[in-house]
């Protein structure tokens, strides 16, 4: 299995770090084959995470972001400068790009328009009709499905719950599973409840089935205080907790949904937050809390 590297500092949410202005989206080999892009926070307190993965015969990358606007966030030069270095060092011609999402919010396909005109692309589709059409899903959300990119296997998960056409990918060479808001270091919003345990039990499968390296979700806004988020909408995560959860995680989150199910309200544990709403009470909180995050520095 490839050496996975996630290490690595996020920006914070400052225009500029140690002199530098921050660039729109930051950029991270985790291998020479797997690249994570963030939004920035500065530009959107969603700064989700969107993962571009190289295979020998085609590129996917996983959501588009929280931005249309290439000017603000320019997602399709970034990409193409990735895939040209990728290619100098790998040539191969008619080299194919998948867009594909972790699920249809409108934070992870904004930027699905940059991609529109683009030669050798394709961009899966938003319904989960669609994206079972794409990858062969049958019936779905009990299936799995498998994705080559060449000489690298990738497993399409169905994880409904949080967004009826959500997946997560388990990537072979790895090791890596990508949930999107599904687990992730944050609140977990829960729309569908049963789907969503059904989705946890689905993923700690995976994971007792496979070596997973890291749990690796779409956002991050948990601080690196225990227990403690970032209010909703804060564009400025100091000391923010690791984006890396771990299959020990998945368990302890899906015995967390267990325990939360048919009690409305924010369920609050060390590195992950579920939300199982509408809870009005807490969303004032947070709204009250941005305000004062806001009045307190930034
Ligand atoms: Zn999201």
């Amino acid at each position: 299995m490839n050496e996975v590297d996630l290490d690595v500092r996020w920006y914070a949410g400052a225009r500029s770090y140690r002199g530098n202005t921050v660039p729109p989206i930051q950029v991270h080999a985790a291998t020479e084959n797997t690249i994570i892009l963030r939004q920035s926070i500065a530009d959107s307190f969603e700064a989700p995470f969107l993962y571009l993965m190289f295979g020998a015969d085609r590129a996917l990358l996983l959501d588009t972001g929280a931005t249309a606007d290439a000017g603000i966030f320019p997602l399709r030069e970034t990409v193409d400068e990735l895939l040209d270095g990728w290619l100098r060092q790998h040539p191969k011609a008619g080299y194919e790009l998948v867009v594909a999402h972790s699920h249809a919010h409108g934070d992870h396909v904004a930027a699905d328009g940059q991609f529109a005109d683009r030669a050798l692309t394709r961009v899966v589709g938003h319904t989960a009709d669609d994206v079972a059409g794409f990858f062969g899903v049958a019936h779905w959300p009990r299936n799995a499905a498998l994705f080559d990119l060449g000489g690298r296997v990738l497993e399409v998960i169905p994880t409904p719950g949080h967004h009826p056409s959500a997946i997560a990918i388990y990537d072979q060479s790895t090791g890596l599973l990508l949930t999107g808001d599904s687990v992730y270091p944050g609140r977990l919003d829960v729309l569908d409840f049963p789907a969503f345990q059904a989705s946890l039990r689905t993923l700690c499968e995976i994971a007792a089935a496979h070596p997973v390296t890291a749990v690796l979700g779409a956002h991050i806004e948990m601080s690196a205080q225990p227990g403690r988020d970032f209010p909703r909408g804060s564009t400025w995560h100091p000391d923010e907790a690791p984006l890396p959860l771990t299959a020990l995680d998945l368990q302890t989150i899906s015995d967390a949904a267990t325990a939360a199910a048919g009690r409305r309200g924010a369920h609050r544990y060390r590195n992950f937050i579920i939300w199982n709403g509408p809870c009005r009470w807490e969303t004032a909180v947070q709204f009250g809390r941005l305000l004062l995050f806001r009045v307190s520095g930034r």
